[in-house]
């Protein structure tokens, strides 16, 4: 007999439960993944596949992957979860997230819908960029957010710093003061 919450889900609690959700397959998503499925959970893991540095040729700094491709590092530890039996992949986005009693329904863009115990939320952050014509193309291969990512890269160039109030102000001390990136710049108020 299906409880109430079972009816509004449109599931069997009892044998169709994840013990997590993961929404996010980023590093963030894919090492919670990780971990949940080395402690033998059952886990979901729904990603849509646009990670923050999608535009980016190579990820740096990151322990014994520095200079690998963001696409390559992601696969890596996508095949590194295939190891665990209770660990499940969705692509696609998840349009949509309730609490139903104590559990999680969440459903994706193709109409699927799974439910969890627990609910966490690996979505990563948006970079909004400034509308100045040709920005977008740049970002990621000529402009930057992260010296320590990218610094070395374009060490000893000439460099223009983008910024506004006191984030702009400390990336300018940083650069010029705290490191030795670089020996030129120009800073662009904004
Ligand atoms: C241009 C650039 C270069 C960078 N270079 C470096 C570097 O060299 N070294 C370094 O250490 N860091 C670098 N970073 C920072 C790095 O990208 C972030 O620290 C890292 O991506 C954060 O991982 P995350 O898992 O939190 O988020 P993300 O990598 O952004 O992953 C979040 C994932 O969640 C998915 N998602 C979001 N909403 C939903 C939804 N509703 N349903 C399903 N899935 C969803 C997204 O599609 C995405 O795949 C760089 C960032 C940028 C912008």
């Amino acid at each position: 007999m299906l409880t109430t919450v079972e009816q509004a889900m449109n599931v069997n609690l009892h044998t169709n439960v994840f013990d997590v959700i993961i929404i996010g397959g980023g590093p963030a998503g894919l090492t919670a993944a990780l971990m949940l499925g080395r402690a033998c959970k059952r886990v979901l893991l729904c990603d849509a596949g646009k990670p923050r540095n999608q535009v980016a040729h190579a990820a740096h700094g990151f322990f014994s992957r520095d200079g690998i491709s963001p696409t390559e590092l992601l696969q890596i530890g996508r095949e590194q979860l295939s190891l665990y039996d209770g660990v499940e992949i969705q692509v696609g986005e998840v349009v949509d997230a309730q609490k139903l009693g104590d559990r999680f329904q969440v459903t994706l863009s193709d109409g699927n819908q799974f439910v969890g115990r627990k609910l966490l939320l690996a979505t990563g952050m948006k970079d909004s960029l400034p509308a100045i014509d040709g920005f977008a193309e740049l970002w990621g291969g000529s402009i930057f957010h992260c010296p320590y990512c990218h610094g070395w890269e374009v060490r000893d160039q000439p460099l223009a710093i983008y910024g506004k109030g006191e984030v702009g102000l400390e990336m300018t001390f940083m650069l010029t003061s705290c490191a030795i990136w670089c020996s030129v710049q120009m800073v662009l108020p904004n």
